[in-house]
């Protein structure tokens, strides 16, 4: 594949899409707002290879090849010679919106552009551009460098032909693709963000503590982490913005954002990346 990646969104998600993109050999221009987040990924880039390279996944010398794949960029207008573009910015509508009529009158007319969102309508993202049928969702997991799953969802009008490329794609990177359509947190976190949720419901009720809820749900369910672990790793704010997706798109009241949720993120407290969430996180 000749391709050349635009990453957008230089945080958790977008730091591990960048890396396993640049591991497998393809060229990405990696763009955020922040020159302080493009700072951050690419340290947490170096990390992580350190660490493949400690457990024998790669050798040494692969770090400076694949970092030196990675284009840092601070403006979209990168996203010109991009042939994929992969959207990971912050998990909000109007943003997502703005960032890909954007991006649809920088990208050359016969770019994929793909967003890495949880659960805001990859039709009503689509319905920003001209080009609709090169519009698609690949939902990649966290830490992307490690799961191996990647959710491929079309939207109303993505043609069979971009599908397709993706699902490659997908495969060209090492991962597991998945189809799925087009509904409110698609199949992940229609199944996911419930349980993270009656979690959080748990806890506000005193029905256990943090530690309870989440021994429960390893040790009795298998889990390999407890929903709120979870939550704080995935984002408080995040995982808040999906379930006001599902609320909203689905119409159901199962769906309703807990209000100890909602108080973690008034108060700043989004989990682990900001170093407090339902748990405490030291350097
Ligand atoms: P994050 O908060 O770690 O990073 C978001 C980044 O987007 C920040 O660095 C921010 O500076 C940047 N950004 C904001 N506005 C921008 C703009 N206009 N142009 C360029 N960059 C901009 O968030 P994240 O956890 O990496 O999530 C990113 C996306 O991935 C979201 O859509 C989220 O729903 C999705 N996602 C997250 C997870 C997860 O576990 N965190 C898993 C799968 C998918």
């Amino acid at each position: 594949m000749n391709d050349r990646i635009a990453v957008l969104g230089a945080g958790q998600m977008g730091n591990g899409i960048a890396h396993v993109f640049a591991q497998a050999g393809f060229p990405v221009s990696l763009i955020d707002v922040s020159k302080d987040a493009l700072a951050k990924a690419r340290d947490t880039i170096g990390r992580n290879i350190d660490r493949q390279v400690k457990k024998g996944a790669l050798q040494a010398g692969d770090r400076e090849a694949i970092l030196g794949r990675i284009s840092d960029h601070d403006s979209l207008d990168a996203v010109s010679d991009a042939t994929i573009v992969i959207e990971a910015a912050t998990e909000q509508k109007e943003l997502k919106f703005r960032i890909f009529s954007d991006i649809d009158r920088l990208a050359p007319a016969g770019a994929i552009l793909a967003t890495n969102t949880s659960s805001i309508s990859i039709t009503e993202i689509a319905g920003r551009t001209q080009r609709p049928q090169q519009v698609i969702g690949m939902h990649f997991m966290n830490p992307v460098p490690v799961m191996q799953l990647v959710e491929v969802i079309r939207g109303l009008a993505t043609s069979d032909a971009v599908m397709q490329q993706t699902i490659e794609l997908a495969k060209a990177v090492g991962k597991t693709p998945v189809e799925a359509n087009d509904y409110p947190g698609f199949i992940a976190n229609r199944i996911l963000m419930p349980m993270i949720n009656e979690a959080m419901f748990c806890l506000m009720e005193g029905v256990g503590t943090a530690e309870s809820i989440d021994t429960v749900m390893k040790l009795g369910m298998n889990h390999p982490m407890g929903p709120l672990a979870l939550a704080d790793f995935i984002g408080l704010d995040t995982c808040l913005a999906i379930l006001e997706v599902l609320h909203q798109g689905l119409g159901d009241p199962k769906y309703r954002p807990c209000p100890l949720l909602r108080k973690y993120v008034a108060q700043g407290w989004m989990g682990k990346k900001s170093g407090r969430g339902i748990y405490e996180y030291t350097k």
